[in-house]
């Protein structure tokens, strides 16, 4: 058994973020009042919100135009009435994560060499387009029980290589948590990637705490962060300096980014986005097609345009500021290039 790691100036800075999360905006009411827009012109639907909930952090908020209804970061948190306009061919669980991929509580293995080990179905933000709207998990922490079989799991199968933390918000977990399981992970010999799939370090960029990085740096596993972005205006100078204590620690730092009508759909949304990440210090590593989950199908590129817009990045961006357009596809051996 390894010995735990040691955390210095945790409890201090763990208490910066939870403060930040327990200050979150909720009511349609403080959040029109926040932006200065009158309710009647954001088309809201309270039977929207009854089916998942506002939650948006005012640091995210901060970063959002005043006075426009149309705004690229409010439009991926409100709950709007298209929500609730039934669309042929959008379902509950678009990528199948609840049938055969899903044998075991905590863990999604789909993918040869590395497994999704769900952390904990929490989220700071919620973001209306996200298949994870509808998935059945309790809005808490997985019980250690559940931890220990899943990582017996990832223990008993010697082709797994990568171990990435996911949710929900994996850094939702607190980082003593964190630090427990990531000790309990890098014990198992076959094991020699960790990757956290995080939105955390954008919407409350004080998550990235002293003690989250030792998490990620102290142990023999090689750490990489993936975040989700999806407009350079979610990048502010906060952000940045988060994405450069991850840096300086010496974490891999990409980006995933959903594709999303009315929100980042024009070649230069995109090339603002890969821009901005990269002067923050990450690659875009991946752009998904949206997963067609019921109440999202207003937030759907189709496909050509999505194809249309991807040549157009190319022509326009160095190749490695280019991310992959995929899509998920329920069987596929991996997230599949749109186009091939
Ligand atoms: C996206 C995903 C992964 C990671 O895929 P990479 O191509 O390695 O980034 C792993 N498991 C599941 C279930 C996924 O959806
Ligand atoms: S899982 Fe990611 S995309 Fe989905 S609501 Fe949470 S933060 Fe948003």
């Amino acid at each position: 058994m390894s010995s735990p790691i040691p955390l210095h100036n945790t409890l201090a800075s763990d208490t910066d973020w939870q403060a930040a999360l327990r200050d979150l905006i909720s009511s349609p009411a403080e959040l029109c009042a926040a932006l200065d827009i009158p309710p009647a012109a954001l088309g809201w639907s309270e039977a929207a919100r009854q089916s998942f909930p506002l939650r948006v952090p005012r640091a995210f908020v901060s970063r959002m135009r005043q006075g426009d209804p149309r705004d690229p970061l409010l439009l991926q948190v409100l709950a709007g009435a298209q929500e609730m306009q039934p669309a042929p061919g959008f379902s509950a669980d678009p990528t199948g994560e609840t049938g055969s991929a899903n044998p075991h509580p905590g863990i999604i293995h789909k993918y040869h060499g590395r497994v999704l080990l769900i952390v904990t179905g929490s989220c700071a933000i919620h973001c209306r387009y996200c298949f994870r709207r509808h998935f059945p998990y309790a809005d808490n922490q997985n019980s250690r029980s559940e931890w220990s079989t899943a990582l017996e799991y990832i223990a008993r199968d010697a082709s797994i290589s990568e171990v990435i933390l996911s949710g929900g918000d994996p850094l939702m977990a607190n980082d003593k948590q964190l630090a427990a399981l990531v000790v309990q992970i890098a014990d198992i010999a076959h094991v020699r990637r960790l990757r956290v799939h995080t939105r955390l370090p954008i919407v409350i960029p004080q998550r990235i705490t002293e003690g989250l990085l030792q998490v990620l740096t102290h142990s023999r596993l090689q750490s990489t962060v993936v975040v989700h972005s999806n407009h350079a205006n979610e990048i502010d100078a906060d952000v940045v300096a988060a994405f450069a204590r991850l840096r300086t620690a010496g974490i891999t730092l990409l980006n995933q980014a959903v594709l999303l009508a009315g929100i980042n759909d024009s070649a230069a949304a995109q090339v603002a986005l890969s821009e901005r990440l990269f002067d923050a210090g990450a690659l875009p590593y991946y752009l998904h097609l949206l997963d067609r989950v019921d109440g999202a199908a207003h937030f759907e590129v189709d496909r050509a345009q999505a194809l249309a817009l991807h040549q157009e990045m190319a022509a326009r961006l160095p190749g490695y500021l280019l991310p992959r357009l995929v899509q998920e596809v329920a069987g596929a051996p991996s997230k599949l290039d749109v186009g091939t």
